[in-house]
């Protein structure tokens, strides 16, 4: 194991599938639009957000399939061709596709670190769910100048600038 706080592993249930994560996350969304709804089968998503490039595939190979998601764009899910885990996905954000991997917390060893920044889609929230007093939580999305870090948006901006140089 690395020394490296910022170092993660995780993988799918079945063990086929291992990645390791080696930055903080950008951000950590907890998601509670309904197609993460429908996409998990339960309340919520709980997605960290990395450079994809941050994200190595240790082990095994994942199966990507497109699926909906609220901006109309779609994301990319990428699953364990066993046992058919979602380990991450991939989303249009910012004009930015396959640049920003939404890796599913739950399947990281250690999943109690990342807790969420940021509660998103909350206009769809079930209503049972009830959020802790201080977190910060929108409606549908955010300005990111306000919930990212200065640090993060400068890691974001420099993605984006890698996408428009690419075009
Ligand atoms: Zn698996
Ligand atoms: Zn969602």
């Amino acid at each position: 194991m690395s020394s490296d706080t910022n170092t993660q592993e995780g993988g799918c249930t079945c063990g086929h599938v291992r990645y390791r994560v080696a930055a903080e996350p950008l951000v950590v969304h907890c998601c509670h639009c309904r197609m993460c709804q429908r996409q998990s089968g339960t309340a919520f998503a709980l997605n960290a957000l990395f450079e994809a490039n941050h994200v190595v595939l240790l082990q095994g190979e994942v199966d990507e399939k497109m699926v909906d998601s609220p901006s109309g764009r779609g994301q990319t899910i990428a699953r364990c061709p066993k046992c058919r885990v979602a380990v991450w996905s991939n989303y249009y954000m910012g004009g930015i596709k396959e640049m920003i991997r939404f890796i599913r917390v739950g399947t990281l060893d250690n999943p109690d670190t990342l807790p969420p920044d940021v509660h998103i889609f909350t206009e769809s929230k079930q209503p049972w769910v009830v959020l802790p007093k201080d977190d910060q939580a929108v409606e549908v999305f955010y300005d990111f100048e306000q919930v990212w870090s200065h640090k993060n948006n400068q890691r974001r901006k420099e993605l984006l600038d890698i996408a428009t140089n690419k075009t």
